[in-house]
């Protein structure tokens, strides 16, 4: 899609991936809310995780979860992924975002709202 910054991010055409599978690829946060604060996303748009996502993406979505906490080093330790969907959810930007936190104990707050 035109002027999402995610597609432009999940394509290559800005910004620098840590990773990326056929049809996901992981970011850093611009403003990280844990030590590791990494974003997956699909490299086609889709708004949230109820906008007919195909189950083909999704489980490319959690391969890169795979990969990414292994590489970070907390996929013994533990993480939290995050979804935010819709207004009340607060979600920020519209392209589909699983944020991976961890690196550190997150207690039992809401971490990204
Ligand atoms: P959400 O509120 O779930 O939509 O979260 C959007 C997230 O995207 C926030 O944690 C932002 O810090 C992050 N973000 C926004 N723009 C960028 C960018 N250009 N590169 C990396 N992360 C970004
Ligand atoms: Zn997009």
């Amino acid at each position: 899609m035109q002027d999402c910054i995610f597609c432009k991010i999940a394509n290559g055409e800005m910004g620098e991936l840590i990773y990326e599978n056929e049809r996901a690829a992981a970011f850093a946060d611009l403003n990280p809310q844990a030590k590791t604060h990494i974003l997956v996303v699909p490299k086609d748009h889709y708004a949230n995780i109820v906008d007919g996502v195909p189950s083909e993406v999704l489980a490319d979505m959690v391969e890169a979860v795979e990969h990414v906490t292994q590489e970070a080093g907390i996929r013994e330790s533990g993480f939290r992924v995050i979804m935010n969907t819709g207004d009340d959810a607060g979600q920020m930007v519209h392209h589909l975002h699983m944020h991976v936190l961890g690196g550190e104990p997150l207690g039992e707050g809401l971490i990204t709202r």
